[in-house]
């Protein structure tokens, strides 16, 4: 379906739009895994989309779109849109594509980390769901989540561990009040 095509090329770009002023002169040294780890997800979420789009060599994995998925998939990536640029905005200048504590580190617990741990990553994962939604091809929609879903559970137990050395007590009691990817909400 043309339409789903049309808005997953169209979150590509707002993706990079929204991430590109933070990308500014950053260059952080990367350990194998991260590496590996960050070219599975350029395949998974953006190679095999591409091909499916702009090529024919994965028709063979394709199925009959529905619109109502179709249409789903725009909502869901308009919400993971709306939560990559807030995430974003409050991360601000600790934000890096890979796990890394800058001398001038501040955590971060309010907006869109007030109640959700890795609202970035609850942000790719929307957007990997919407990848799927709008792409009516077996291997170039579930890539993105296949990907993401190796990254995010190698990548966030290693990410708490590093905040946890970082920040001690105060990221402790961080967690007891926020959800990693789905809002908690205090109980009263
Ligand atoms: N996991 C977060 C951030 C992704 S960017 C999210 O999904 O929103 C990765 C970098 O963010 C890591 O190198 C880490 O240093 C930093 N980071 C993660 N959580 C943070 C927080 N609450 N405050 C400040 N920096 C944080």
């Amino acid at each position: 379906m043309l339409l789903g095509k049309v808005v997953y090329i169209a979150g590509l770009l707002l993706q990079i739009v929204i991430r590109y002023p933070y990308r500014r002169g950053r260059k952080e040294q990367k350990d194998r895994q991260e590496q590996l780890l960050l070219l599975l997800l350029t395949v998974g979420g953006l190679l095999l989309p591409l091909i499916y789009i702009f090529t024919n060599w994965l028709a063979f994995a394709d199925y009959q779109p529905l619109l109502w998925l179709t249409g789903a998939g725009v909502l869901v990536m308009a919400a993971g849109l709306w939560l990559f640029w807030r995430s974003h905005a409050d991360l601000g200048d600790n934000w890096s594509d890979t796990l890394a504590i800058r001398e001038d580190h501040v955590l971060v617990t309010q907006g869109a980390y007030r109640r959700i741990r890795h609202p970035m990553y609850s942000a790719s994962w929307l957007i990997m769901i919407a990848q799927a939604l709008l792409l009516a091809n077996w291997i170039a929609g579930f890539g993105g989540i296949v990907a993401f879903g190796v990254m995010y559970f190698l990548r966030v137990p290693k990410e708490e561990q590093m905040m946890q050395e970082r920040f001690g007590e105060q990221y402790r009691r961080y967690m007891a009040t926020t959800g990693r990817v789905i809002p908690k909400y205090p109980v009263r």
